[in-house]
């Protein structure tokens, strides 16, 4: 599993557009929280929030700071306000089964490397986390005699590449476009082959799949995918992930 955070939502103007509404306090605040860039979602969400209320004069000591401004907003689950900023992930080394379940969340947006387009014959294979400890080892299954997972895992991979070359040929020979002749040919791909895509969401969004895909009960690649994306996550906005 490999993710980088490459697009995320920056802040400008807010202090000149909102200057007679802010009280001196928060002015400062977010001035000097918007000098580093790094928190501006964490500023915006607090910022679309003080809109709704109009208490940018800072009403209540527990949320005059931004990390309690923004508690308060996920205690009262008034996340609407966590929509306005966005983060965008590389994903790569995943596999196509991982791309299956983390398209089922519908707030995300997604640019998919295309099986149709792509040439798929230096396709690899996923290692599932469960078999990691096992790669180089000989093992015993109680119901079959030794085998070998790196060994079983690349002959699955030569099997897999020489039907899909096998089958895209035969049908280019027999007058097909290249993509016509890969879209048949990718449905003898499994499941485990690596894919990359582009992932985009709201914060909110996030938020949501993380906590279904954090939880004892997902798949463990998916798993360490949330993982790696909620240390990111809260590297640009700290104080919107806190209760993760
Ligand atoms: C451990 C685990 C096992 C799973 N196993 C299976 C399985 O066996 N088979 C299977 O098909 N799926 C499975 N899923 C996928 C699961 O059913 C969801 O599709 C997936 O987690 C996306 O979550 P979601 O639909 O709640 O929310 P998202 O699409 O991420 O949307 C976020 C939230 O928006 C709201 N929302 C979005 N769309 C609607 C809507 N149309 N109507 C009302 N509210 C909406 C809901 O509050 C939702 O929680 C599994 C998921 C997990 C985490």
């Amino acid at each position: 599993v490999k993710v980088e955070l490459i697009g995320w939502t920056g802040m400008h103007m807010p202090t000149r557009i909102l200057e007679t509404q802010l009280s001196d306090r928060l002015f400062g605040r977010i001035d000097n929280s918007l000098a580093a860039q790094q928190t501006a979602a964490d500023v915006l969400a607090e910022v679309a929030g003080r809109i709704c209320y109009d208490s940018f004069h800072l009403p209540s000591p527990d949320t005059a700071t931004n990390e309690g401004y923004l508690a308060n907003i996920i205690k009262q689950r008034h996340e609407s306000v966590l929509e306005h900023a966005s983060a965008t992930f590389l994903v790569q080394h995943v596999s196509r089964s991982l791309l299956a379940e983390i398209t089922r969340h519908r707030h995300l947006s997604f640019s998919v490397r295309s099986t149709r387009y792509v040439d798929e014959t230096q396709t690899r294979l996923v290692i599932p986390p469960a078999l990691r400890p096992y790669l180089d080892e000989v093992v015993t299954p109680t119901d079959r005699a030794q085998w070998d997972v790196r060994t079983e895992m690349d002959a699955l991979l030569g099997h897999t590449k020489a039907t899909y070359t096998l089958f895209a040929d035969l049908l280019m020979s027999k007058g097909l476009t290249r993509k016509q002749a890969r879209e048949a040919a990718r449905e003898f791909l499994p499941g485990g082959i690596t894919t990359e895509f582009v992932v985009s969401g709201n914060h909110r969004a996030w938020r949501e799949m993380l906590r279904k895909r954090l939880a004892p009960g997902a798949a463990a690649e998916i798993g360490e995918l949330a993982q790696k994306m909620l240390c990111q996550l809260k590297d640009i906005a700290p104080n919107t992930y806190q209760d993760f």
